[in-house]
C-alpha cells in the first residue's frame, strides 16, 4: 500500500469506527454468575478489565459518547457484575468488575476470577479483551495476575493505557516500551498498547476503530 492509500484506509477505519460508536448503545443485563449470561447467538464481544479507579467508566463514556453506560455499571450493586450493552447488535461491549481494589489484592483477585474465569473459558464470541492500565501507575501484580488468566483461556487481550494526559511524554514513552516489553512474554496478547485519555479525547478515535473492526458488518454491507 503506498502512503496515500494507507492514509485513506485509515480514515475509513476511523470513520467506521465513528459510526458504530455513535449509533444506538443499549444496555442489555447484568449477569451476576454463568446462569446469567446472555446467550447471544453469532455476536461479538469485547471485554473492558482493569483495577477498580483505572478509567474503565470514563474510557466507556468517552468511546460511546454516552454517560449511561458508565452509570449502569456503576450502580451500586452493579459494580460487581458483568455488564453487558449493545451496539446496535453488531458489537456487544461487555464491563467486567474492576479488580484490585482491596488491600488484600490476592483475595480481590480470586473473586475477580470466580466472577469471570467462567464468562472468559466460554465465550467463544469474545473476540478482544481490552485490559485497561493506569498511564501513571503501570502493570500491578494484579494485572500481571489477570494477564496469566487470559493467557490460560486463550482469550487474545490488548493492553489499553488510560490518564495519558496525566503524563508527560518522556515518562509516557518509557512506560510503553516497558509496558511492551512486558506484554512481549504474554502468549495471547496483543504487542501493541493503545495509548487513550477519556479527559482529552486522545486514542479515542483510534480505539473505537480497532473495535469496530471486530465488530458484525453492518446490514446491507
Ligand atoms: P473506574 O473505577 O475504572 O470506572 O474509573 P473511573 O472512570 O470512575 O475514573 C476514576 C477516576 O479517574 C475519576 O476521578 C476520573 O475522573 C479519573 N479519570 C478517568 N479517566 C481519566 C483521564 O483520561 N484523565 C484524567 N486526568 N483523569 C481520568
Amino acid at each position: 500500500m503506498n502512503d496515500t492509500s494507507s492514509n485513506d484506509a485509515e480514515k475509513a477505519a476511523l470513520e467506521t469506527g465513528r459510526l458504530l460508536f455513535a449509533g444506538p448503545c443499549d444496555f442489555l443485563v447484568s449477569a451476576a454468575d454463568e446462569n446469567d449470561l446472555p446467550k447471544l447467538s453469532g455476536g461479538t464481544e469485547v471485554a473492558f478489565a482493569g483495577r477498580s479507579n483505572v478509567g474503565k467508566s470514563s474510557l466507556l463514556n468517552a468511546l460511546t459518547g454516552r454517560k449511561t453506560l458508565a452509570r449502569t455499571s456503576n450502580t451500586p450493586g452493579r459494580t460487581r457484575l458483568l455488564n453487558f450493552f449493545s451496539l446496535g447488535g453488531r458489537l456487544i461491549l461487555v464491563d467486567l468488575p474492576g479488580y484490585g481494589y482491596a488491600r488484600a489484592p490476592k483475595t480481590d483477585i480470586e473473586r475477580w476470577n470466580e466472577l469471570t474465569r467462567g464468562y472468559l473459558k466460554g465465550r467463544p464470541q469474545l473476540r478482544r479483551v481490552c485490559l485497561l492500565i493506569d498511564a501513571r501507575h503501570g502493570l500491578k501484580p494484579s494485572d500481571l495476575e489477570v494477564m496469566k488468566a487470559l493467557d490460560i483461556v486463550a482469550v487474545s487481550y490488548q493492553i489499553v493505557l488510560t490518564k495519558a494526559d496525566k503524563m508527560k511524554p518522556g515518562p509516557l514513552k518509557r512506560l510503553i516500551e516497558e509496558t511492551e516489553a512486558a506484554v512481549a512474554r504474554h502468549p495471547a496478547a496483543h504487542p501493541v498498547c493503545h495509548v487513550t485519555s477519556s479527559a482529552s479525547g486522545e486514542g479515542i478515535p483510534e480505539l473505537r476503530a480497532a473495535l469496530a473492526a471486530l465488530a458484525e458488518p453492518a446490514p446491507g454491507r
